[in-house]
């Protein structure tokens, strides 16, 4: 398994935060330019105590419409390989690397995800998980810091701080690139295989 120590990430739980807390700071947060144009500011979605945490780009039409993470099509397929893997959505956390709907589904800007991001790392460390899923490369480049494509990270496991880190593709680009649909599942299955093999509350 590949390690990353990288300094500035998320490496220690400091305090006990409710992911309502982190919500109530949010409220309605006009922080960055988002604010304006969003529907419904998408916060996370899931089991508060998850194991494993799913961390995405930023809300779709869907999801900007509903208020909640994954509920298009990339949701459904989501959902779909989840079950697959042996893997069950009210098990898991999902959040966005950005809250609000970049305007068109746009990549979001570096100042959008620098204002969003005391959000995410607050839900990281409240929710505590052992692995973190990240969809994509705006997540991959989050929690990894890296500068490195999904391409290039996916297929294994690394240990960044606490958290066992499965960088993957979103379920979205699978809609365009089907081919990128079973390096998908297999990372859900070695996550699973992972899982299994370390069973919540025993160190390795
Ligand atoms: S994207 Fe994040 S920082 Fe920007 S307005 Fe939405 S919640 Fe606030």
């Amino acid at each position: 398994m590949a390690y990353l120590d990288i300094p500035g990430h998320v490496q220690q739980k400091p305090k006990e935060v409710t992911l309502e807390e982190i919500q109530a700071v949010l409220g309605n947060c006009q922080r960055c330019e988002l604010g304006q144009t969003r529907t419904k500011l998408v916060f996370g979605v899931g089991n508060p105590h998850a194991r494993v945490m799913f961390v995405g780009e930023g809300p779709g039409k869907n999801e900007d419409l509903q208020g909640e993470p994954f509920v298009g099509a990339a949701g459904k397929k989501l959902n779909e390989l989840l079950e697959r893997c042996g893997l069950c959505r009210d098990d898991i956390y999902i959040a966005n690397v950005v809250k609000c709907r970049p305007p068109a589904n746009r990549n979001p800007k570096p100042a959008e995800i620098e204002a969003c991001a005391p959000y995410l790392r607050e839900q990281m460390r409240s929710i505590w998980p052992d692995a973190i899923v990240c969809l994509g490369n705006f997540a991959t480049q989050f929690v990894m810091k890296t500068e490195l494509g999904i391409t290039k990270l996916r297929g294994k496991m690394y240990q960044v701080g606490h958290f066992q880190v499965v960088p993957t593709f979103h379920p979205a680009a699978t809609i365009y690139h089907p081919d990128w649909l079973q390096d998908l599942e297999s990372d859900l299955r070695m996550l699973a295989d992972w899982l299994a093999a370390h069973p919540k509350g025993v160190e390795s």
